[in-house]
């Protein structure tokens, strides 16, 4: 049996999988800290299950030679050896991937990637997340670190992203940007209640977001004429308010012959695209498609 942990900011969610479901689901809080998180993960494995076969873990940040180079969303989790403090508890294979290519990972497994070699994910949550597989591989770069689809510059000199750039599509397509656009701590599913009752400037929240979306995804049909364009995450939900200016801008910035068959999807993997794409990891280390 296998085990999928999708560590988030708020939440550790971990999943039990045998065959080919999932059989128990578990959550914890996300403590603070390097120790205190990993410890957590050590002890969502074991309650779900005493002797797992493997373990995959989604990270939402950077990992670099086993040390966590860059976590934004979490306390005290820059600069751990995760690797190395993980390798002393768990005696079993284990892996570890940053969230966003997870998520293409679960798309390749379960959801609309299957059977593609070419497709590109968008997480549009917390923040913008990319994943990228390319001729049925999971493109990571030279140091396992590319594929920050989040930080492409879709507005020069606009908006100060927490990278330190400005104008990153990050700002304009994810719950953070929305918060700034906006200049208030409100919630994405608000956003979208507003915008569905016509208000203007809801309206105009989505249209540029689609605009961003456009102008970063047409690039990249450019570079890596995709099959398809799948986004997830939670204002993936809001497809329908961006789509309009999406694909308008899209069609003004990418080839028109490589948009003749790119299908674009919304996720249907829900609440379980992150443990389905830690345990989709396992699949990817142990037999690479
Ligand atoms: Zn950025």
């Amino acid at each position: 049996m296998i085990t999928g942990i999708d560590l988030g900011g708020t939440y550790i969610k971990g999943a039990l999988f045998n065959k080919k479901r999932i059989i128990k689901r578990l959550k914890f809080k996300t403590p603070s800290g390097g120790k205190n998180i990993c410890d957590a993960i050590i002890d969502l494995i074991y309650t779900l299950c005493p002797d797992p076969g493997y373990a995959g873990i989604g990270i939402p940040g950077m990992i670099y030679k086993g040390r966590v180079v860059q976590a934004p969303n979490l306390r005290g989790f820059e600069g751990f050896e995760i690797k190395k403090y993980l390798a002393k508890k768990l005696k079993f294979p284990f892996y570890i991937e940053n969230d966003a290519n997870c998520a293409a990972l679960g798309e390749k497994y379960f959801g609309h990637g299957k059977n593609l070699k070419d497709f590109i994910v968008l997480t549009l949550g917390t923040g913008v997340g990319g994943g990228i597989f390319s001729g049925g591989k999971l493109l990571r770069g030279k140091d396992f670190l590319g594929g920050e689809i989040g930080h492409i510059t879709v507005f020069p000199g606009g908006i100060k992203c927490g990278c330190g750039k400005k104008g990153c599509l990050e700002m304009y397509a994810s719950k953070q940007g929305l918060k700034k656009i906006l200049n208030r701590d409100i919630e994405p599913e608000e956003v979208a209640e507003r915008a569905k009752k016509s208000i203007k400037k809801y309206i105009k929240v989505f249209e540029t977001m689609g605009y961003a979306l456009g102008i970063a995804c047409g690039n990249l049909v450019n570079i890596f004429n995709p099959s398809a364009i799948i986004f997830s995450g939670g204002l993936s939900k809001s497809y329908d308010l961006f789509k309009k200016n999406f694909f308008k801008t899209l069609k003004n910035n990418a080839f028109p012959h490589l948009l003749k068959d790119l299908k674009i999807r919304v996720s249907e993997l829900g609440d379980d695209t992150g443990v389905l794409g830690a345990i989709s990891l396992i699949f990817y280390e142990k037999e690479p498609i």
